[in-house]
């Protein structure tokens, strides 16, 4: 029969064995992860779970009964996509068809590292190892005011830690929203009783405290860095697979890579979008649930339709439930529905008078109108899409 071989255990990698499954696919199905625990859900890491509000995030699922076999705690060194095999330290492991879903590694804050008290949050064992800092409430200094950054400053703040964010740019999620839209965002900070401080940069981070290049001395018990992440993909280096500009495996509208017979998903790859004209690399969840159906049907042979989802994700912060559907451009016109001095907004983007985006606060019907507005780049009246109070339609 034949032999799905899938590097990665996150959401990625075990929806693409259930999705195998759920098709009828009756050959081996192996999924490989480094981490020991049995697969998990990240978001909870810096929500739920970090607050010791749930034990852990681990995903509902019967893979025995499934017939996915599971091989944790091992790590994937290398794949010869010519021999079909991968390198891993308990040795090599043969496919005729490989997924690639490694998914995403944080950054690394230079000059950090093994410095006590510093830690990053992208794995459970991150998280247990925040849970006592936040019991204890410690003073945390967080550096970076990106998702992970206001998830965390969320957390510790409900635990009742100090919490000062330090951020490069001049305002939260400078990588993802526009000025206009992030900057009133900088008062939720503040509201919760977290000190955001822009434009600061780290000199050098010691036990027990942060030094900025002005001077500046923050104490600090515990060192949270979210200053992004990049695809987990090091251990592909020489093996012919095509790397894109942030290292990501660059895939066609299939998700098929530039290697025969292999595939790759989440957050570790990047696809063309027919909608947006341009090659998107989604680091969110939904991305993680919703590709893998393509490619299980690929390895079934469905010949599925062009991968070309809507982007959606949301996050947790401040007492506020933030979404985002789409992807928008510099240039795409920005039209506000609402003020962001009250606890619930919106903003749309409109590209030639269609939406292409939308960011909700507090809003989730506007989200949820949005998407199917979205994905049939239906035309909107600006002056319509303005007024909060009349629903998102077609103009
Ligand atoms: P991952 O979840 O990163 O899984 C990849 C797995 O592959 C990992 O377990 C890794 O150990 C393993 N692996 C890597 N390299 C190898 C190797 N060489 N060999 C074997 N195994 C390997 N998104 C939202 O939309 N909303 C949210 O609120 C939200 N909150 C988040 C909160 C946190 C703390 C984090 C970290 C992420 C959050 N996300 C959120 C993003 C979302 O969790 C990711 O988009 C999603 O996890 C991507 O899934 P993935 O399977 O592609 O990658």
């Amino acid at each position: 029969g034949q032999r799905v071989v899938i590097v990665g255990a996150g959401m990625a990698g075990v929806q693409t064995a259930v999705a195998l499954r759920e098709r009828g696919f009756t050959g081996t199905v192996t999924v490989l992860g480094a981490e020991p625990h049995q697969p998990y859900d990240r978001p909870p890491l810096s929500k739920a779970v970090l607050l010791g509000n749930a034990e852990g995030s681990a995903f509902d699922i019967d893979f025995e009964a499934l017939g996915i076999e599971l091989r944790l705690g091992v790590e994937v060194t290398g794949v010869r996509p010519a021999d079909h095999e991968l390198d891993t330290a308990a040795g090599p492991v043969g496919y005729d068809s490989l997924v690639l879903a490694t998914g995403a590694e944080p950054m690394r804050l230079p000059g950090s590292d093994g410095v006590p008290g510093v830690h990053l949050l992208r794995t459970l064992d991150d998280a247990e190892r925040l849970r006592p800092v936040l019991a204890e409430r410690h003073d945390v200094v967080v550096v970076g005011a990106g998702w992970i950054g206001a998830e965390f400053a969320t957390a510790a703040r409900d635990a009742g830690c100090a919490v000062t964010v330090v951020e490069a740019s001049g305002r939260p999620l400078a990588g993802a929203l526009p000025a206009e839209v992030a900057a009133p965002m900088a008062a939720w900070y503040a509201e919760a009783g977290a000190e955001l401080r822009t434009h600061a940069r780290v000199a050098r981070v010691e036990p027990g405290a942060v030094f900025l290049d002005d001077g500046s001395r923050l104490p600090a018990d515990a060192v949270v860095v979210g200053i992004g992440a990049r695809p987990a993909t090091a251990w592909l280096a020489g093996s012919g697979i095509e790397l894109g500009v942030h290292r990501e495996v660059v895939t066609d509208d299939r998700l098929r890579t530039s290697a025969p017979d292999v595939y790759a998903v989440g957050d570790c790859a990047s696809f063309p979008s027919g909608r947006y004209g341009e090659r998107l690399l989604v680091h969110h969840w939904d991305n993680a649930v919703q590709g893998p159906r393509t490619v299980a049907a690929a390895l079934v042979g469905e010949a599925p339709e062009a991968y070309d989802p809507v982007p959606y994700f949301w996050s947790e912060q401040f007492g506020r439930f933030v979404q985002y559907a789409g992807h928008h451009a510099a240039a795409d016109e920005l039209v506000w529905r609402g003020d962001p001095a009250t606890p619930s907004w919106t903003v749309c983007w409109l590209r030639d008078g269609a939406l292409v985006a939308v960011l909700a606060v507090g809003r989730p019907r506007d989200l949820a109108q949005s998407r199917k507005l979205i994905d049939a780049a239906t035309p909107m009246d600006p002056a319509l899409v303005t007024d909060p109070a009349v629903p998102l339609k077609k103009a």
